[in-house]
């Protein structure tokens, strides 16, 4: 194991195993067959290609994806691994030179699909190398009950027998149910394998449902404030995916499309401006994913229900596989279950008890989309594992979401359903209550209804969408025929007898994570260097990563080589461009830019770094008490105001006396507490776009920290 993790430390750059991969790898170094289950994101490709490199024999790497197998060889190679694939894209010459390169021993690591196992060149390596151990990935695949079924894969365990030399035989999956999990150790034929199986949270994904959501607006507004983001928008059909494709494309988003329409070139360019950060969004069908390896994608988008809770889980798992926070927002409206039942009904397929079987996963999903309580306890309790009844991040349990009392609205509209008999549609009703003049309006005499124009001030769409709002929360029943008509529910008619209020859960479109300068200068240099070497920026660094520097600021080599993601290799390609970007970034930001004090020092911790800024931040606090003035603590110590001003307020937050009035200069207050009355104090970026431009972070930071010292009720 000390070997597996020096191998760890030094090509991948990690510091420490993840939750299960140090058993797994170890059971695979014992000899023991394993079905590893872990979720996407848990880390499953460390725990085949450490052992990999450490048995003396080959490792054989079915995958059942081409792009996938690419992505994996390609980052490999980055890492100074010698790795090869074999597939349909090869072509004959260079097979041939690949499996005779395997035999003389070049590579440790060779994928290859499952379609290419019965071939004569495989029988060639499979007798002439020692294969120490097969690796399955996405071994789900071998179960009909999965959805993604290959039958290619049922013919591995054939494959294997002929092997003389009896390697190890592991599969992964992030696929848990059991169903899957029996097929896979019954198709595979294992021997006595270990069963692993992790926890299927994903605790950095933030899980919201909205309902009745304007869905273009949100979109727009969503995807432009995150425009430098990766993010997938899911939508049930081809027709909707070019639909919002051609909105997001109309509004000069970075979009890329992609649906099984495409013909296979256009697929893999759709597919590759994403991958290479060329577009930050794609718009598919539930065709696009699997095997998608990107980890920075920061958020999905569902813009239509997806069919069944597992299809929703696997699609929101594409987000944040490098752990970092993500979201994963479905936008929900009653019409997606009907597009749902609609497509289920159009099956081939007509036996009556899978067809009950799919009906019955497409009410759960709707359920998961009316439920109150935590959403992400619901996901996992779905899957048979508990989880505390309150998560804190998800639509239900987060304080992000405005709640608002619709109560009076709702009254008003359901009145009106009712008043019209319930014998109308969104559309009529909608009119009635804006109060419009026309002819239907005039024939039935709507407007001698009480509610006639009692919503005259809104727009009509701002109706309907206000209507399909209250269908989705329940309180209104829309009917399934040609001309849909409302009606009141028993929920409904307990808001007119005043019983229960509405309240609605809005989420503004906002940035996932704040902007910050360093950040993007290291992004952009990841997509320069990622394009000379042709590879997508996300294997170059992981976002961790470049987050990682920015908060350690590393500006030598051991420093760098602290940061996770950094290995020997990476380092010798990358590592000096990384650093000049970020001592340039701290010479105009007047940071103190740390060496190592003697070079026979092996490493610096980053605890150290870190303690230096901290003693440097009482340093300059000290000073202050002392001067009396920021302008003169700055020029004492040589550093640029905003530095010491962060000094400071890092000691104030230590629980230094400070006297805060200072970092506020005369007139400020005022404007910044009337900006603080309407943004609220929850984040700054908004309370700094409603003032002045000269007014610092600092300045208000200081008028919420004395605000909320005169806020604490004294005794
Ligand atoms: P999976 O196949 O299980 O979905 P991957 O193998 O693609 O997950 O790994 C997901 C991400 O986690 C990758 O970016 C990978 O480099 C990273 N990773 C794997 N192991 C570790 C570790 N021990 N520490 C930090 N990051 C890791
Ligand atoms: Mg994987
Ligand atoms: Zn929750």
């Amino acid at each position: 194991m000390e070997q597996a993790r020096a191998l760890l430390k030094k090509l991948y750059g990690y510091e420490r195993f993840r939750e299960g991969q140090e058993d797994v790898i170890r059971n695979i170094l014992e000899g023991n067959d394993c079905l590893v289950i872990m979720p996407t994101g848990g880390g499953k490709s460390v725990c085949y290609q450490i052992p990999g490199l450490i048995f003396e024999g080959i490792t054989l790497i079915i995958s059942p994806l081409i792009s996938l197998m690419k992505d994996q060889v390609d980052s490999l190679v980055d890492m100074g691994i010698s790795a090869t694939l074999i597939n349909s894209t090869v072509s004959a010459t260079e097979l041939r030179k690949r499996v005779e390169d395997t035999i003389n021993g070049k590579y440790k690591l060779v994928y290859v699909a499952p379609e290419r196992l019965d071939t004569p060149l495989m029988m060639d390596i499979v007798l002439k190398c020692k294969i120490s151990h097969i690796a399955i990935d996405e071994a789900h695949c071998v179960s009909q009950w999965g959805h993604d079924f290959r039958s290619a894969y049922l013919d591995i365990h054939a494959f294997i027998r002929k092997i003389p030399t009896k390697p190890v035989v592991s599969a992964f999956t992030a696929t848990a149910t059991p169903h899957v999990k029996e097929d896979i150790i019954l198709q595979i034929k294992q021997q006595n394998p270990k069963v692993f199986q992790y926890g299927y949270d994903r605790s950095n994904l933030q899980y919201f449902v909205l309902k009745g959501v304007n869905k273009k607006q949100f979109v727009l507004d969503y995807v432009s404030k995150n425009q430098s983001e990766s993010g997938i928008i899911y939508c049930s059909t081809r027709k909707e995916t070019e639909k919002v494709y051609e909105l997001l494309i109309k509004k000069g988003a970075n979009a890329a499309l992609y649906h099984a329409g495409l013909t296979i070139n256009q697929r893999k360019t759709q597919q590759e401006l994403f991958l290479y950060d060329h577009a930050n969004v794609i718009v598919a069908t539930n065709a696009f994913g699997m095997g998608i390896d990107k980890s920075n994608v920061r958020y999905i988008l569902h813009y239509n229900m997806p069919e069944n809770i597992e299809a929703y889980y696997q699609e929101a798992g594409r987000a944040g596989r490098d752990g970092e926070t993500s979201e994963c927002i479905l936008l929900f409206s009653p019409q997606d279950v009907q597009v749902r039942r609609y497509l289920i009904d159009q099956l081939e397929e007509k036996e009556p008890t899978y067809l009950a079987h799919r009906y019955d996963k497409l009410q759960q999903m709707t359920h998961y989309c009316h439920i109150t309580t935590c959403l992400r306890k619901h996901i996992l309790n779905y899957f048979g594992e508990d989880h505390p009844d309150y998560c804190g991040k998800c639509s239900n349990c987060s304080d992000e979401m405005i709640k608002e009392d619709v109560t009076i609205d709702a009254m008003k509209v359901i009145s009106c359903v009712l008043r019209m008999k319930e014998r109308f549609g969104t559309a009529s009703v909608s009119e009635v209550l804006k109060g419009s003049n026309n002819k239907k309006i005039k024939q039935n005499r709507f407007d001698r209804l009480s509610t006639y124009g009692l919503l005259k001030a809104w727009t009509l769409s701002d109706i309907k969408d206000f209507i399909s709002k209250l269908i989705a929360d329940g309180y209104l029943e829309q009917s399934t025929d040609e001309y849909p008509t409302l009606c009141v529910t028993n929920l409904g008619r307990s808001v007119i007898k005043q019983e229960v209020q509405v309240i609605h859960n809005q989420l503004i479109a906002r940035e996932i994570v704040p902007i910050d300068g360093l950040f993007e200068r290291l992004r952009a240099l990841r997509k320069r260097l990622a394009e000379e070497a042709g590879l997508p920026p996300y294997t170059i660094f992981p976002d961790k990563s470049l987050r990682e520097m920015c908060q350690f600021l590393p500006t030598y080599k051991t420093a760098m080589m602290n940061i996770n993601g950094v290995g020997e290799v990476k380092y010798e390609k990358y590592g000096e461009f990384f650093i000049d970007i970020i001592q340039a970034y701290m010479i105009e930001e007047g940071y103190e830019i740390q060496v190592p004090t003697h070079t026979t020092m092996p490493t610096i911790s980053k605890k150290v770094v870190k303690k230096s800024t901290e003693a440097s931040a009482i340093q300059s606090a000290e000073l202050f008490v002392k001067l009396g003035s920021i302008q003169a603590v700055a020029e004492e110590r040589a550093l640029k105001i905003r530095t010491v001003e962060d000094h400071i307020f890092k000691a104030y937050e230590e629980g230094y006396k400070i006297d805060l009035t200072t970092f506020i200069p005369s007139g400020h207050q005022e404007i910044i507490e009337a900006a603080i009355e309407k943004a609220g104090t929850s984040k700054l970026s908004p309370i700094k776009e409603l003032c002045p431009r000269d007014i610092t972070y600092n300045a208000i930071k200081a008028v919420i920290a004395i605000k909320a010292r005169s806020d604490r009720p004294t005794r």
